[in-house]
């Protein structure tokens, strides 16, 4: 069935799943099963210097532990080179893609908050350099479930924005782009703190012909002082020996109501969450991530 609710869970192996990634994990997957969707796992390792295999095995572990099973097997963004070799491809015979010499330190000097296109005539040759897309001056719309009607204009927010860095390394707006269309993902279920990237994906799927899924960014996870919890940040990994526990605050961070008796195993408790699933229940402060 081509509308078939499909999404998605797609962490980047930088470390191992903390609870602000589990409320990803447990909002994406509640969102699909509650809507009778499919729930795809797509491991995002495109970047080797911040990424390790160890992280991998952590985040699977995870997953298991807290019940959340993949309708289909788990992929690989690192398997993935040709396809986003073939959406630079296009790109590039659309004249939108072009390369950038430009030092991080020579743009900092310009002190601007996007790129102004400085090589977008320049015809710098490819190799070994940041290649980046061509983005139009114009106001994008989108829909977030829980904001509304989402205003952005790319080329003065970021400007040309880097699809391929140097190295070479995939950026994460291609391949979470071309992914996300390759798996007919048709909802985007994910943190808040990936909300600002929604205009720059929109921009490559209307540029690779792509259709544009629907977007929903949960709450965030605080720490205690506040901060949002991250890996980097030194969230503490979960563990997973309290897997219930674990999806019980996921699922109250998520502003959603606990069962009247509470189940004993993480299978149970995820029954529940499938069934009582309200998208109206989520905490979303106002215009902001
Ligand atoms: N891999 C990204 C991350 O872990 C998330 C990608 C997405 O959900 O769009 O931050
Ligand atoms: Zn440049």
């Amino acid at each position: 069935m081509a509308d078939q609710y499909i999404g998605r869970f797609a962490p980047s192996p930088t470390g191992p799943l903390h609870m602000g990634s589990l409320v990803s994990a447990l909002g994406s997957w509640a969102d699909a099963r509650h809507h009778g969707g499919r729930w795809l796992v797509r491991i995002e390792d495109i970047d080797p210097e911040r990424e390790s295999p160890e992280a991998i095995t952590q985040i699977l572990a995870s997953l298991e532990a807290h019940h959340l099973f993949a309708d289909e097997d788990i992929t690989f963004q690192r398997n993935n080179s040709d396809h986003y070799d073939a959406a630079l491809a296009q790109l590039r015979q659309q004249q939108k893609l072009y390369a950038c010499t430009c030092t991080r330190k020579s743009l900092r000097a310009l002190n601007q908050s996007y790129y102004p296109g400085i090589c977008r005539d320049r015809q710098h040759p490819e190799a070994d350099r940041a290649l980046r897309v061509v983005v139009d001056d114009q106001a994008l719309c989108f829909t977030d479930l829980l904001r509304g009607t989402l205003k952005e204009n790319v080329t003065t927010t970021v400007g040309d924005f880097i699809v391929r860095r140097r190295g070479p390394f995939y950026a994460y707006q291609l391949a979470v782009v071309v992914d996300d269309a390759r798996q007919n993902i048709t909802h985007v279920v994910r943190g808040s703190d990936l909300l600002d990237n929604t205009a720059r994906q929109i921009v490559l799927q209307q540029r690779l012909h792509y259709s544009t899924p629907a977007y929903l960014h949960l709450p965030l996870a605080l720490g205690d002082d506040g901060s949002k919890l991250s890996k980097q940040t030194g969230a503490l990994p979960l563990d997973n020996t309290l897997a219930l526990q674990n999806l019980q605050a996921a699922w109250r961070l998520l502003g959603q109501q606990n069962p009247a008796t509470l189940p004993t195993c993480c299978g149970g408790f995820l029954d529940h969450c499938r069934r009582s699933w309200n998208r109206e229940f989520i905490p979303c402060p106002p215009n902001s991530a």
